[in-house]
């Protein structure tokens, strides 16, 4: 006998809606574990205590379940509980592994027993990925990757090898003897080259163009691919990027593709780079964004391309605030 676990959230307090998705819980747990109706034994509910208008157990037995025993029960009020949620244990005789399902704004419930969550955010530089992501992360409790970082540490590793970063030979060899890595320290991204803390250093304008010209070549994308793609496959993350949604996680459960005007994104970029002690004017800084993005754009490997799965959202007329609530609210299903 195995247990299967499962949760749903409804947009809202009616019978209809509970019905809907109750059934679309149970239709979605059957088939994620290829269960016929004979194989379940009982299902038990429990729902929070907004949620009044029908009984999970009615709905189940409407939605066709019923062979097995069906038991709904209420939940207790509890501090910071997600709202509108409906929870699910099937006892079922089956001697597989039981995937348990989790939809709708429950999603990020048990992670530990289901698939990482990954949040892919991809876009133009300055279109605000790094500050969304970074508050996206802290929100769910989950990692930020920020992937730009190891494109700009290879064009570090270059600048301090005195390679030329535009020479695919060359980059490859120097980096086959390069050490690329990140750590977290207080939940912040650590960018390590050969196991030194270089955060700060890639940070400088010069570093912005020539990440973009190293990150062109197919040696470069491969390793830092591949290191990507193990952070997320152990790990619950937002990660930002240019070819996040289309190339490195291509099934991500959630992408997003950030845009705005040149001058916006120049503008914003500009102010950045005050802050931190670069004095650029606002015409070179344009000029250089417009030069990066058409180099991102027309190389021949992942190039920085909105995945046709992906949701747009142009953050020109956005404040940061706005732009994370929207993607919040698109991921717990609210719109
Ligand atoms: O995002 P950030 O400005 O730090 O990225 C620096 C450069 O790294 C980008 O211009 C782009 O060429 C490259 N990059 C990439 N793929 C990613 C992230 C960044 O090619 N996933």
């Amino acid at each position: 006998m195995k247990a299967i676990r499962g949760a749903t959230t409804v947009a809202q307090d009616s019978a209809e809606e509970i019905k809907k998705c109750v059934k679309e819980l149970l239709l979605e747990i059957k088939q994620r574990n290829s269960l016929v109706d004979e194989q379940i034994i009982c299902i038990m509910f429990s729902n929070t205590s907004d949620l009044h208008s029908y009984y999970p157990a009615k709905a189940a037995r409407e939605a066709g379940f019923i062979s097995c025993a069906l038991y709904s029960s209420l939940e207790p009020e509890i501090d910071g509980a997600l709202n509108n949620c409906i929870r699910v244990m099937l006892l079922t005789e089956t001697d597989d592994t039981p995937k348990h399902v989790y939809l709708n704004g429950a999603v990020n419930l048990r992670r530990d027993i289901t698939k990482k969550l990954n949040i892919a955010i991809d876009g133009p530089a300055g279109s605000g990925k790094s500050s969304i992501s970074k508050i996206l992360a802290k929100k769910f409790g989950i990692l930020y990757l920020d992937t730009g970082a190891m494109y700009r540490a290879c064009a570090l590793a270059c600048v301090l090898g005195g390679i030329d970063c535009a020479n695919g030979e060359l980059v490859d060899k120097l980096l086959s003897g390069t050490e690329i890595s990140v750590k977290y320290e207080e939940g912040k991204q650590k960018t390590l080259l050969n196991n030194v803390d270089v955060s700060d250093n890639i940070r400088t304008p010069e570093i912005s163009m020539l990440a973009s010209t190293v990150s062109a070549h197919e040696c470069v994308r491969k390793k830092m691919v591949d290191l990507q793609r193990k952070i997320a496959c152990e790990n619950s993350c937002v990660l930002d990027g240019r070819d996040i949604g289309t190339n490195v996680l291509p099934s991500a459960e959630y992408k997003f593709f950030l845009t705005a005007s040149p001058e916006v994104r120049a503008l914003r970029r500009a102010n950045e780079n005050k802050d931190k002690g670069y004095v650029q004017n606002f015409d070179e800084v344009l000029k250089e964004i417009i030069l990066r993005d058409e180099q991102d754009k027309t190389r021949k490997i992942a190039p920085l391309i909105k995945a046709a799965d992906a949701i747009e959202v142009d953050t020109g007329d956005m404040s940061i605030d706005d732009v994370v609530n929207y993607i919040m609210m698109k991921i717990q299903g609210k719109i």
